[in-house]
């Protein structure tokens, strides 16, 4: 699958598909949610033993249950591959590829 495509000045884009976050080193800053202008990810509470509790919109604690907030790619199709949120987490925990590998394999 070709996935270069020409800016307007006619030069090549890749684009850099965000593939995954790294859990255990995102500290759910929201900085790469707040760039993103594609909804891919949104902030995730989760419990002491590691389990999801839902999308977190700051406000909810989950009933006391809230340990911790993780970015997660719930909409990996909607990738641009712009790289904006790359370029603000503060982790790097981040990892881009630039191949839609879900366009690849089909899912
Ligand atoms: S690469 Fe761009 S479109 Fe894709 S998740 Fe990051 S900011 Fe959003
Ligand atoms: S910018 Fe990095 S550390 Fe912050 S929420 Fe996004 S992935 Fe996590």
């Amino acid at each position: 699958m070709t996935s270069a495509f020409v800016a307007r000045d006619g030069s090549r884009w890749m684009p850099e598909y965000l593939d995954s976050i790294n859990p255990a080193m995102c500290i759910g800053c929201g900085r790469c949610f707040k760039v993103c202008s594609r909804e891919v990810m949104h902030p995730y509470g989760m419990d002491e033993a590691g389990e999801m509790l839902g999308v977190c919109d700051g406000e909810d604690d989950f009933n006391g249950e809230l340990s911790r907030v993780i970015m997660v790619i719930d909409y990996p199709g909607r990738c641009i591959g712009c790289g904006a949120c790359a370029r603000v987490c503060p982790k790097n925990c981040q990892t881009h590829v630039a191949v839609d590998h879900r366009a690849v394999h089909g899912s």
